[in-house]
């Protein structure tokens, strides 16, 4: 691969965002609600927009932020909270970032790639607990070539056990050049996830110091570059604690706008994880902008704002309880059951040095997970099927077409999520999962869709899987 950078330039206006977080300290009352109701009317914010959210102090304002978020989640996007699991392929890694567990430079990190075999174990754990989306992890390094990863991918949907399979693959990987990009595609990924990690191009460098990830360019130009490649379902990130939480808010939309204007469709999801403590890894105890948990449900709250028909990522890196409120504000997708060790779903750690990339908040099991957010009167999805109907930008459609929750997206929750409780689920989890079923299905407004949502499970209890609309 070719780590070519010249020509490439950055499109995050330091400066510009520097003087708009310093310029936009006093916004009224009047200003923050009529920025809300734009987003409420789904338009995407501006960085002015999103600047004055970002620097509201005021205890009243920053509630009516967190109300319209959750406004917002409500009246776009249900109740549905996607569910997946991540899948670590290998942790080998020729870059040295300071926060990660897996850098070049860490003794107490236990190398390991898993072997086809294993790779096939992992994925039937992850099917017999119920999952039906991954996304698969890897460090950087010229073992985990294009074509190696598009191989991974092929062994996992491939692995079918009992009545379960893996129905989507996302990726978190290294960035690619197009031919490569083009490789991993055709083995039917969906969304390609590359955080940015930091979008202050100083603080980038310092954290960065060797390896082809040093170079800010040529992963700043990763996700256009999967574009060209036609792959145009893309994830953005920013590892908070970093830098300034805000000035990586505010990178994450001047990323969404380069998408939008450049390719005419935004980022499929963003994701914003903490970092998290990880072995052999001081930085992580101390990381210079922490950011607290009342910072955090704002930004959050924000992010669902200025960017309002992106998919949200929150992941087991956080507790329990921040998972739990944080919902609200417009998560759409978080794991559960997660382990982050190379082969810890079906093998045993050692426990002498570490596989794990660090340290997760959320670990309860994925039927845990189900039970909690159906008594909080969630419905759990698995749903993959936009994605294998060809109506791809799914989020999108969800945001952008009206009834399109109501036909699609709640039938199918409802569908995937009676499947884990027919074949997986726990009695308790099976009890409150079924009278939520009941429940939504019974306040299904539309009386066909619903008679096909009361067959597909009639259907679904005599043995039919895979029913979607
Ligand atoms: N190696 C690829 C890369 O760096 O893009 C992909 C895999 S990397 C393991 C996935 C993500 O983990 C990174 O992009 C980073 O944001 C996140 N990460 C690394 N160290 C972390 C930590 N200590 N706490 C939380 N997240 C971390
Ligand atoms: Fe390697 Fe990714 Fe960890 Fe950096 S974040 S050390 S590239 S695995």
């Amino acid at each position: 691969m070719k780590f070519d950078v010249t020509g490439l330039k950055s499109f995050i206006p330091t400066q510009e965002i520097e003087q708009l977080l310093e310029s936009t300290r006093n916004a009224e009352a009047t200003e923050i609600r009529d920025i809300i109701a734009k987003s409420l009317a789904k338009n995407r914010l501006s960085p002015l927009e999103t600047a004055k959210l970002l620097n509201v102090q005021d205890p009243e304002l920053k509630q009516m932020i967190l109300d319209g978020a959750h406004e917002l989640k409500e009246k776009i996007y249900g109740n549905r909270i996607v569910l997946f699991a991540p899948l670590y392929v290998g942790n080998e890694c020729i870059n040295d970032c300071v926060y990660c567990g897996f850098r070049k430079s860490n003794p107490q990190c236990l190398r390991s790639t898993l072997s086809h075999d294993q790779l096939v174990a992992e994925t039937t754990a992850l099917v017999d607990s119920g999952h039906k989306r991954l996304i698969m992890v890897y460090g950087e390094h010229p073992q985990y070539s294009p074509e190696y990863i598009a191989d991974t991918v092929r062994t996992v949907y491939a692995t079918k056990h009992g009545k379960g399979e893996i129905r989507r693959v996302n990726i978190n990987a290294a960035p690619l050049d197009v031919e490569g990009f083009k490789v991993v595609k055709a083995a039917g990924i969906g969304t390609y996830q590359i955080f940015q990690e930091t979008y202050h191009e100083e603080s980038y460098a310092k954290l960065h110091p060797s390896g082809p990830k040093s170079s800010f360019l040529w992963r700043l130009h990763g996700l256009d570059r999967a574009m060209e490649a036609g792959i145009d379902d893309l994830g953005i990130g920013a590892l908070m604690g970093l830098y300034n939480w805000k000035f990586e808010v505010m990178g994450l939309l001047y990323h969404t706008i380069r998408l939008e204007e450049r390719f005419g469709i935004g980022p499929h999801t963003i994701s914003f994880p903490r970092i998290e403590p990880a072995i052999g890894t001081d930085f992580t105890t101390h990381p210079p902008f922490m950011v607290s948990d009342d910072d955090f449900k704002l930004l959050v709250a924000v992010i669902r704002l200025a960017v309002p028909y992106t998919g949200m990522i929150l992941t087991a890196r956080e507790p329990i309880e921040i998972r739990n409120e944080v919902l609200n504000y417009g998560v759409s997708q978080i794991d559960a059951g997660s382990s982050i060790g190379v082969g810890d779903y079906s093998g045993k750690d050692d426990g002498s040095k570490s596989k794990s990339q660090f340290v997760l908040g959320d670990t309860r099991s994925l039927d845990d997970v189900i039970f909690e957010l159906a008594q909080g009167g969630y419905i759990p999805s698995f749903c993959t099927s936009c994605y294998r109907a060809g109506r791809t930008g799914e989020h999108f459609m969800e945001f952008a077409i009206p009834g399109f929750v109501k036909r699609f997206c709640t039938p199918n929750a409802l569908l995937t999520f009676a499947e884990y409780l027919f074949d997986y689920s726990s009695d308790r989890t099976l009890k409150s999962g079924m009278d939520l079923i009941e429940r939504e299905v019974n306040a299904i407004e539309d009386e066909a869709s619903k008679a096909t949502v009361k067959e597909y499970l009639e259907k679904m209890k005599a043995g039919k899987r895979d029913l979607f609309f």
